[in-house]
């Protein structure tokens, strides 16, 4: 199979219009089934309508013919731990299964090991997809050399997998803009252009090995970088560096645990935290505890990111001051279009062919658009779009 995007999507309108599709408010998030795959599965006619039609009459017959034409679609997730793996799993699988789709739906306990050996299963028991969302971006090279002799294509879910030519698509969230959002927040609730400061902040990244945590961390920080070298922060660990930062696993007790130890060599003495920069929602649990048990001064900024449940939660009650809501249902929509569409032998939407380079060139994507949430929207935004119900948030 080709990673080659054979005709884009890329005109303007197409691309507003795409994104608007994903993720890009309540409306569309609490209508999810507007772009129900199932249609399209049983009527191929239908298609003319999809913004990718116009550009298939320039698809080579070539890839059609190579596109497998089985129906089973492996799934792989990294985690059960954190909320929303859940959320994408089951999506995914309930979307594709409506689609028609046969699904083989695993998750790793975060184990890189597991995780191999579950594509290995996938790619020897008959599937024609897989969709993978990795643990470690850089340490399936060798089982997707599998998956691409046996031409099977594959997905990257969310989280780029490095250094292979085995991926022919890539969807995710726009994760620059994730940083970017929390760096902004940060300026903004800070009123940081008009005030002197300095502000003392502390930051909190993401796991490693993740490709996305550079792209959170590159985000915000290209936004708060000029606060910092004109004095109007400064970070009173002198931890800033992401090699520094950084929380393997993203786990939660990992970014506590830094935290604590932060909070007891550089505020013990009473210094004010003005800000936490956390990349998502569990690095930023593990700081809302580290401040709950060691810090009495004025509660500082938290960022968050994913809107998980306890976050949601500790939004509502003043502990973390924003997150960004990555709707799960749009982005399994999104890539169980570009299943169907790879397995019809049709042109793959895309809507980035710049970002996202793997280290064997740039993976054609598919950026959903995330959206800032704080204690003010999070109703409209979580609830009224049926993301949660209000008992689940009690
Ligand atoms: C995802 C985030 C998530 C993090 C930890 C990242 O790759 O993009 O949404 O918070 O992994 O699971």
């Amino acid at each position: 199979m080709k990673r080659k995007v054979l005709s884009m999507v890329l005109a303007t309108s197409m691309v507003a219009a795409a994104l608007a599709g994903c993720g890009g408010g309540s409306e569309e998030a609490a209508a999810p089934a507007a772009e129900a795959p199932a249609a399209e599965a049983e009527a191929p006619a239908a298609e003319a309508e999809a913004p990718a039609a116009d550009a298939e009459a320039e698809a080579p017959a070539a890839d059609a013919a190579a596109a497998p034409t089985g129906n089973k679609v492996g799934v792989a997730m990294p985690t059960k731990d954190l909320q929303r793996w859940n959320q994408d799993g089951s999506n995914m699988q309930a979307e594709l299964e409506a689609a028609g789709y046969e699904v083989d739906l695993q998750y790793a306990s975060n184990d890189v090991a597991t995780q191999v050996s579950q594509i290995e299963n996938m790619i020897n028991g008959g599937c024609s997809v897989l969709v993978i969302a990795s643990i470690d971006g850089e340490s399936l090279t060798t089982v997707l050399e599998g998956a691409k002799t046996a031409g099977i294509p594959v997905i990257a879910y969310d989280r780029l997998i490095k250094n292979t030519d085995a991926i022919s698509y890539y969807a995710t969230f726009d994760n620059y803009k994730v940083g970017q959002t929390q760096g902004q927040y940060i300026v903004d609730a800070l009123d940081l252009d008009n005030a002197e400061g300095p502000f003392n902040m502390e930051i909190t990244a993401g796991s490693p090995d993740d490709n996305n945590a550079t792209f959170f961390y590159n985000g915000a920080m290209d936004v708060l970088q000029p606060y910092i070298d004109a004095g109007k922060i400064v970070i009173p660990s002198g931890q800033v560096d992401f090699a520094t930062v950084g929380t393997p696993a993203w786990a939660t007790e990992t970014a506590q645990s830094r935290m604590e130890n932060i909070l007891s060599s550089n505020y013990a003495d009473g210094t004010k935290l003005d800000i936490c920069l956390c990349s998502n929602d569990s690095t930023a649990l593990g700081v809302e505890n580290a401040l709950a048990a060691n810090y009495t001064g004025d509660y500082p900024i938290v960022t968050g990111q994913d809107c998980d449940i306890a976050n949601v939660k500790n939004m509502i009650d003043g502990k973390q001051s924003m997150s960004v809501f990555k709707d799960t249902r749009t982005l399994a929509s999104q890539v169980v279009k570009m299943v169907g569409q790879i397995l019809k032998g049709e042109t793959v939407e895309v809507n980035d062919t710049e970002t996202y380079d793997n280290g064997t060139g740039v993976i054609p994507s598919y950026l959903c658009e995330p959206v800032f949430a704080d204690a003010n929207n999070y109703k409209e935004l979580l609830i009224d779009s049926g993301y949660y119900t209000e008992a689940d948030l009690q």
